[in-house]
């Protein structure tokens, strides 16, 4: 299994404020896979997702990624599971802004010797006649295409999407979608999506349902919708 939670829990706060976040989640995913993670707002679907991500720590459960017990790693060895890894794409794209597509895309470039071709990956995303503009220039989906870029030029194995087509209208929303869709199948990668947006759950090979720091439900589709035909 590629990626496998067991009883993650995390608590926030201390006495009068504590509050369990987290409560004993379990999840596994096949490489390759897209999951997409719904639930109600503050059930501890970015949580989840942060944890995985390395970005905050859970208080017990184990979390193993690609062989690796990330719930074992001291600051430095997280740092370097992260980069090593990682992909990660928030709803607000935290484009550099006085840097251009490419200088954005380039931060992440050096932090792998696996790296895929800038051009190409340009051109998939259709941002090659964008990349010497700086974010302002851009239309929301264009910077979160860019912010797609900069999260897979290290040929990541494993992308974290937290509710990656929030800001964004219907249509964009749709081509954003395609756009992760075909770099699933494209590079293999793994995918984990956080959202608000159900319709998202029928171009998802798993669909788990969080709720009250609980997995309220967990299935997987049998057949795959092309994320063209996704309509809510
Ligand atoms: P979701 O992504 O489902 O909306 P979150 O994982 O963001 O839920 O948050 C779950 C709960 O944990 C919320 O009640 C939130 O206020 C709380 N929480 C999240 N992060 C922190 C934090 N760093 N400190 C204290 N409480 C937090």
């Amino acid at each position: 299994m590629f990626l496998e939670v067991k009883g993650a829990k995390r608590t926030y706060g201390s006495d009068d404020n504590k509050i369990q976040v987290l409560k004993g989640i379990d999840v596994d995913l096949e490489e390759g896979k897209i999951c997409t993670i719904l639930g109600p707002s503050g059930s501890g679907k970015s949580t989840l997702l942060n944890v995985i991500g390395g970005l905050e720590t859970i208080d017990s459960g184990e979390i193993i990624i690609d062989g690796i017990n990330i719930s074992k790693l001291s600051p430095k060895e997280l740092t370097k599971y992260r980069r090593d890894l990682l992909g990660f794409i928030f709803q607000f794209y935290n484009l550099v802004p006085n840097l251009t597509v490419k200088e954005n895309i380039e931060v992440c470039e050096y932090l792998s010797n696996n790296s895929l071709d800038m051009d190409e990956l340009l051109n998939i995303l259709g941002l090659y006649n964008h990349k010497d503009k700086f974010p302002r220039q851009l239309s929301g989906g264009q910077q979160q295409r860019a912010a797609i870029a900069r999260a897979l030029i290290k040929n990541p194995k494993l992308l974290l999407c937290d509710e990656p087509t929030g800001a964004l209208d219907y249509k964009t929303s749709k081509e954003i979608l395609e756009l992760i869709q075909s770099v699933n199948e494209k590079y293999k990668t793994t995918m984990l999506i956080v959202t608000h947006n159900e319709a998202i759950k029928d171009m998802s090979h798993k669909v788990i349902k969080v709720r009250d720091g609980l997995i309220e439900e967990s299935y997987e589709n049998e057949t795959i919708m092309p994320a063209k035909d996704v309509t809510w």
